[in-house]
């Protein structure tokens, strides 16, 4: 499968990694909006939202532990952050492999 996502998870293509476990990896976005902006992925190849299975919902929730211990070491959780999911093309999604952003180091101001 050609997904960008999953050549980073396999080593296959390059990216700044800062946390990898056996289900969840970790890295720096190519095109940072913020100070802070990370993405935060499983190893498995999950399209969207709209993909995730209910057996891989506890997924989501260990994502969301990986981007509070990542807030605290980048020292913005007591400033501040944010972390998002897109999904499809209103949601502005445009990497097709389930990742969740965590942005910080700014004030960020609602973009809808
Ligand atoms: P989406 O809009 O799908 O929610 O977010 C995709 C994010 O992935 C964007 O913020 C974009 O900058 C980032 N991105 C796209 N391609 C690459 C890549 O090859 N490497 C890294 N590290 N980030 C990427
Ligand atoms: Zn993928």
């Amino acid at each position: 499968m050609d997904c960008i996502f999953c050549k980073i998870a396999n080593g296959q293509a390059p990216a700044n990694i800062i946390y990898q476990d056996k289900k969840i990896i970790a890295f720096d976005d190519i095109y940072p909006k913020a100070p802070q902006h990370k993405l935060i992925i499983p190893r498995k190849h999950i399209a969207t939202m709209n993909d995730l299975a209910k057996d891989d919902a506890g997924l989501i929730e260990e994502m969301t532990l990986v981007a509070q211990k990542l807030a605290k070491e980048l020292n913005i959780d007591q400033t501040g952050y944010r972390i998002i999911i897109n999904c499809n093309q209103d949601g502005g999604q445009i990497v097709y492999h389930l990742h969740l952003h965590l942005i910080g180091g700014r004030p960020l101001m609602f973009t809808g």
